[in-house]
């Protein structure tokens, strides 16, 4: 049974959909989680229902693309809690469009939110966990970085995730600090069910288990990526997707 008892995690994008089920997980499992999103009330909600089962949250209003703003949480936190153990990257965003159509800010908007918003805080919070050397850093990337019509800028940015994850793993082993990405493949959450109906549709017949994930299912293998009993595991890319990608 993992216990994160004494330990603080920061979740980004934790004010609904995956952010939001981990933030809950981890909360459950007696981590402090400190929840940050970019919309006030909804990571206020999710505050509010940790502390109503009990756990201790509080929320950090930050956008991951702005650099100073992810400094400020990663700050805040250690100011705040003496600590980070657990740091998990969830906050993105997609812009859909064929590549020949794509414009400029479509491309941009999400290399700098599911890209660039990671390394803002990995820069800091790798800092900090060099000097106690421990901690662990857990990034969602997707399944589409393999490739997937329509998402060129998405790809791309997630496809990056990994990269920035395996280099990060190999500078950071010897400072005992495990870095991971998870690969969410087809999940319930706003972010698929703003998809018109037929195309929900048919990314569900494409999962083998002939269903979407639920955020739970993600949030329970980053509880076990932050857990000391997975800390021989670093620089890997876990796929959560039903059987989606082999
Ligand atoms: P969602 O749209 O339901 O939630 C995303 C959250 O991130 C929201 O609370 C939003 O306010 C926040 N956010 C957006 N931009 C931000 C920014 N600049 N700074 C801080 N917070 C910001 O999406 P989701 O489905 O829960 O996705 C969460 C993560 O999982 C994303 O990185 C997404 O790319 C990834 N993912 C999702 C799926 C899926 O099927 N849902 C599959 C693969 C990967």
């Amino acid at each position: 049974m993992v216990n994160l008892e004494g330990k603080t995690a920061v979740v980004t994008g934790a004010a609904r959909g995956l952010g939001k089920g981990i933030a809950l997980k981890l909360a459950d499992l007696n981590a402090h989680v400190v929840v940050s999103d970019l919309q006030k009330d909804e990571a206020e909600n999710t505050v509010e229902i940790i502390r109503q089962n009990g756990g201790e949250a509080n929320s950090y209003l930050c956008n991951v693309a702005n650099a100073e703003q992810a400094v400020g949480l990663i700050e805040y936190t250690i100011s705040t809690h003496n600590q980070i153990d657990i740091l998990v990257n969830n906050a993105g965003i997609n812009r859909d469009g064929m590549l020949h159509k794509m414009d400029d800010e479509q491309w941009q908007q999400v290399l700098d939110v599911n890209l660039t918003g990671v390394f803002n805080t990995m820069k800091p919070a790798s800092q900090h966990m060099r000097e106690r050397e421990r901690g662990r850093i857990i990034n969602i990337s997707s399944a589409s970085w393999l490739g997937n019509i329509g998402q060129a800028n998405y790809s791309a940015a997630k496809a990056g995730v990994v990269g920035l994850t395996k280099t990060a793993s190999r500078e950071l082993a010897k400072k005992n600090i495990t870095v991971n990405a998870i690969c969410p493949g087809f999940i319930d959450t706003d972010m698929t069910r703003s998809m018109p109906e037929k195309a929900w549709e048919t990314m569900v017949e494409k999962v083998p288990m002939g269903k979407p994930g639920d955020p739970e299912d993600v949030a329970n293998c980053i509880a076990f990526l932050s857990s000391n009993q997975a800390g021989y595991i670093t620089g890997e890319v876990i796929n959560v997707g039903g059987g989606m990608v082999l």
